[in-house]
């Protein structure tokens, strides 16, 4: 009696066992189903993958008594027997997780082949060449994937075959070569494993089972997985498949196919071929593969690419999705070999889900389910005019290095060595690309000056990376080959040198750097990406605000669908040159007549700016925040700069730096700044308050509406509040706000756990709240975003915490804290207005989160709003879908 099912022949199995067979074994079933042509076989399932590594590395009992049973009835079915000296059965032995992974994991072709078995494989082809092809091929797999020699130790020895006979390419190989080669692998072997390569069939075959098992832990597949957030438990299966050979002949071949181009999703059969070749030679690079279209008029293959477009065809409607097809043909046979969803680029996914929602395959809520709102940054950001990308072009231009696709967007500029020289020319207007073996904090201006940053150190959460995705710049990071030699100024990327101040071009999404300047082509929200945000719209709860402090960026939002502004920094409009000087008088007065008198040259400024905010809003709610930042960060600190400060102040050099002296804090997050620079100093809470409603009235008074919500940072007492808040009011009075028609609230950032736990008594002064994520995350954490660099990504690296939880809202901690102050916070009073601002407001699982809590809106930066648009979207409908008995602080898989 069978204690349990862990093998299934392809007869047994279908689409909707993905889990236990994983996207291929599943793939092949159903082609199986549907009457495709697919060699025979069996899949192992992932349990027993589990049970494996559950089990100190054993197969499950009755696994291996299972696939003995399963390799009969392939043998049946095909007529051949497995290890049989006259007739063999030969087969593959393929790894495939429920997410398919591709190249992560390892696969063997050829099994079961032994000095026997070749000579009845020579016997029933009547082709001795393709016989050692395939054999010296299965040596090298197996030597690679089982015995972990590496492959090139074969190469080596192969192309010394290749050069004595002078053979160009494999397919030139003879066949006495070709013999020569299988003993010489087998000395590799014994050499290199210490033991014989092993002739029985069936240790071969328990021996790529295990190995196929033992790639699930490979360093690229952890790797992979980490990348793709898959889930390290889910195990692989393995599928033992009788063998194809598209090695065999002329009108031999194998190729790879999608049904629609994955990178631009044109609905159109995208893919390439090889005659006379097996497995991986399209991948590998040996020869060159000729692009799908061709097979069409290919005398070779008469018919084959009318029938193979045939099941593209059928296999699309079928899975309703874009397919990755892998087929083989033996002889004029077409073999289907695999079917999966093909991957796509951002760009293609939109394409793709409104074609295909217009062609009628897909439903709405499906459409908008299948473009993962990330990519939706790949269009997002100025590209690389994909007419230069495409290498199927004339018009392809080749990179000159490849790094990390740190920061995704394309940037030109003159080469610079460093942030002084980026700031300096920036300040001139010119682009320039900042290239650093590496970015440090002291780098931050010259990186807010530079166009692109390029590194030749650090990964994907390096300083350089992490912030030039927060400041949506492009970056490349961790270019090995690139030197730099900044004293003579120049910098080499292998024999291409490059000098300071001519250009290169970067692509942030591919990792590549270009030499000159390559054409762009600007982000816009048109076509099939403006229908998909329309149709994102229709089903999503949560409204969608913007992060944005000046009328340039507000109008920016605006076009990308904001619905409001959740975040305008004040200060930022400080930093603005007359205005700094003002600020620096009123942060170096001694009096408050001389502080009032320096905040009354600011008024105007403020006032201008609001006016431009309002107006681009054009009705729709602005969260103005009060001053927020530590006041040291507005003064000078270099003996220079201080010197050049004093004499523009007319005030001696000493009192600058004893004031810079004062407001120095050991810790500047948790020091003077937030409500507690507007409790001090009141005059400029009440500066900001009248520029606010000054400007709205203005703005009323043209005839549009505004409606101003005045948000009170780093709020931990309703002390406070009430405090700002009758500034506020008073100043309204002062006015004649309401008498002009204008309606505004008074509401505050919870960013301190104190203020989340006093939500309710909060709310007493409260119209409104924002949960300012960045600091809540910080304060909640105890952990300063800018020294977190030195160690958090070992974190994430060591599964410590999940996520970096300054890109992911940490929904079991901080989560808890917003979920908690909402509802404290709603209890006072229901009708409270509440948002999120932050990084998290653009992040898809953040997103998620605020809506299954019930918020109002999530802000975030300009360029993040169709991202974040999506999200909602798709956590309204997955929400109606599977209503959440699941834990909603747990990260979404
Ligand atoms: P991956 O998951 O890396 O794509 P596969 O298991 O699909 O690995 O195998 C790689 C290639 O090997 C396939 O694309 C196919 O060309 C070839 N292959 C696998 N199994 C067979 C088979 N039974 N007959 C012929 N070729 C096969
Ligand atoms: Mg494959
Ligand atoms: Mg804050």
């Amino acid at each position: 009696m069978m204690t349990h099912k862990w093998v299934y022949l392809f007869r047994e199995g279908n689409a909707g066992l993905r889990d236990l067979l994983g996207g291929k074994g599943a793939g092949l079933a159903e082609m199986t189903k549907a009457g495709m042509p697919v060699p025979p076989g069996f899949t192992i399932s992932t349990e027993a993958c589990n049970s494996y590594y559950d089990s100190d590395k054993h197969f499950p009992a009755e696994m291996w008594e299972q696939t003995m049973a399963a390799l009969r009835d392939v043998e049946k079915d095909i007529d051949k027997k497995f290890g049989d000296k006259v007739n063999p059965l030969l087969v593959s032995v393929r790894s495939g997780a429920k997410f398919s992974m591709p190249g992560m994991m390892d696969t063997i072709l050829n099994l079961g082949l032994n000095d026997e078995t070749v000579q009845g494989v020579i016997a029933r082809t009547g082709n001795e060449r393709f016989a050692y092809d395939a054999y010296r091929r299965f040596i090298q797999m197996y030597g690679n994937v089982v015995l972990n020699i590496k492959k090139e130790k074969f190469d080596e020895v192969f192309d010394d075959f290749k050069h004595k006979t002078g053979a160009q390419t494999d397919a030139d190989m003879n066949t006495e070569t070709l013999k020569q080669v299988v003993p010489a692998f087998k000395a590799i072997v014994k050499h290199e494993a210490g033991k014989d390569f092993p002739e029985a069939p069936l240790e071969q075959l328990s021996g790529a089972i295990e190995a196929v098992f033992a790639s699930w832990n490979n360093d690229r597949a952890i790797y992979y997985r980490r990348m793709n957030k898959i889930s390290d438990s889910l195990g692989t299966a393995v599928t033992v498949q009788s063998m194809v050979f598209g090695n065999m002949s002329d009108d031999s071949g194998t190729g790879v196919a999608f049904t629609r181009n994955p990178s631009t999703g044109e609905n159109k059969l995208y893919g390439e071929y090889l005659a006379n070749a097996q497995g991986e030679d399209v991948v590998a690079g040996v020869r060159t593969p000729k692009p799908m279209a061709e097979m069409e008029h290919d005398t070779k293959f008469p018919g084959i690419y009318t029938q193979f477009n045939e099941f593209a065809h059928r296999l699309e409607k079928h899975y309703k999705d874009v397919q990755d097809m892998e087929f083989t043909i033996e002889k004029g046979r077409l073999f289907m070999l695999q079917t999966r969803s093909g991957k796509r680029t951002g760009p293609a996914a939109v394409k793709i889900a409104i074609d295909m929602l217009d062609e009628g395959l897909i439903d709405e809520k499906t459409a908008l389910l299948r473009v993962p709102p990330a990519d939706l940054d790949q269009l997002l950001h100025p590209t690389i005019d994909p007419r230069l990308t495409d290498i199927n072009k004339d018009s392809y231009v080749k990179p000159i290095a490849t790094g990390l696709p740190a920061s995704p967007g394309a940037a030109i500029g003159k080469v610079v060595f460093n942030a002084h020289a980026a700031e300096l020319q920036g300040a001139k207007g010119e682009n320039v690309i900042l290239v650093r073996k590496e970015t440090s904090p002291e780098d931050l201006r010259g990186m807010v000056a530079a166009q692109g940053i390029l590194t030749a150190f650090g990964g994907m959460t390096s300083h350089a990376a992490v912030v030039a995705r927060g400041m949506g710049k492009c970056c490349v990071a961790g270019v090995a080959n690139l030197k730099i030699n900044e004293a003579e100024g120049y910098l080499t990327l292998g024999d291409t040198q490059i000098k300071a101040g001519e250009y290169i071009t970067l692509d942030g999404s591919a990792g590549l750097v270009y030499a000159g300047q390559l054409e762009v082509v600007e982000p816009e929200l048109s076509g099939d990406f403006a229908r998909l945000m329309k149709l994102a719209d229709k089903y999503r709860k949560l409204g969608v605000r913007t992060n944005a402090d000046s009328p340039h960026d507000a109008t920016i939002a605006r076009k990308f669908g904001a619905e409001g502004i959740g975040l305008c920094r004040t200060e930022h409009m400080f930093f603005k040159e007359h205005r700094i000087t003002a600020i620096r008088e009123m942060i170096l007065a001694d009096t408050l007549e001389d502080r009032k008198n320096a905040l009354a040259k600011i008024l105007p400024y403020q006032k201008e700016d609001f006016v431009g905010i309002f107006k681009a809003m054009d009705g729709y709610p602005v969260t103005i925040r009060t001053l927020d930042p530590p006041l040291h960060e507005f003064l000078p600190h270099e003996p220079e700069q201080i010197a050049i400060v004093a004499r523009d102040l007319g005030v001696p050099a000493s009192k600058i730096k004893s004031r810079v002296d004062e407001l120095k804090e050991a810790n500047p997050m948790l020091g003077f700044r937030g409500c507690r620079l507007g409790i001090s100093y009141p005059e400029i809470t009440e500066m900001q308050a009248r520029a606010i409603f000054q400007a709205a009235k203005e703005v009323a008074g043209q005839g549009i509406k505004v409606e101003p919500e005045i948000m009170i940072p780093l709020v931990g007492d309703l002390n406070e509040l009430t405090l700002q808040r009758d500034i506020v009011e008073r100043v309204a009075q002062e006015e004649g706000v309401k008498e002009a028609g204008v309606s505004y609230k008074v509401g505050t950032m919870i960013e301190l756990p104190r203020a989340a736990l006093l939500a309710d008594k909060i709310a007493q002064a409260a119209d409104f709240f924002s949960f300012g994520t960045n600091d809540l995350t910080q304060t909640t954490f105890g952990l300063s975003r800018d020294d977190a660099g030195k160690f958090l990504p070992m974190y994430v690296e060591q599964k410590i915490l999940k996520d970096d939880p300054f890109q992911v809202l940490d929904r079991e901690g901080v989560g808890q804290l917003v979920k908690l102050g909402t509802e404290r916070g709603r209890a006072t009073r229901p009708d409270l207005k509440v948002g999120i601002c932050g990084e998290h407001g653009g992040d898809p699982s953040s997103v998620e989160f605020c809506h299954m809590i019930g918020l109002d809106y999530v802000s975030c930066s300009p360029f993040r709003l169709p991202i974040a648009r999506l999200a909602a979207a798709q956590a309204a409908l997955l929400e109606s879908e599977q209503k959440k008995e699941d834990n909603i602080y747990a990260n979404q898989e």
